[in-house]
């Protein structure tokens, strides 16, 4: 699954989350570093809000990519495009 944010693109391999295994470590880290807008769904992780709220209200903070990192399979990957001026 994939949703943007203001200057970014958040994209998450569900075929490679090991969920439950790893506690749900980006929903837990979306609730204590960003904006919350990640849910358990079906027993993987999913939009809480819809794609255009998520543009509007997501904080890029990183931490869901950092955390399943940490404690999950690293299947979350956050792209920000660089522009060379
Ligand atoms: S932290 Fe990674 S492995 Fe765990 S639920 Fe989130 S996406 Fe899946």
């Amino acid at each position: 699954m994939r949703f943007r944010t203001r200057t970014a693109e958040v994209i998450i391999n569900l075929d490679g989350c090991v969920a439950p295994d790893c506690g749900f470590a980006c929903v837990k880290a979306c609730r204590l570093y960003g904006r919350n807008i990640l849910k358990i769904e079906d027993g993987k992780p999913a939009l809480a809000v819809s794609p255009q709220e998520a543009v509007r209200i997501d904080n890029e903070c990183l931490a869901c990519e950092i955390y399943c990192q940490w404690y999950g399979s690293g299947v979350i990957e956050v792209r920000v495009p660089m522009e060379v001026v």
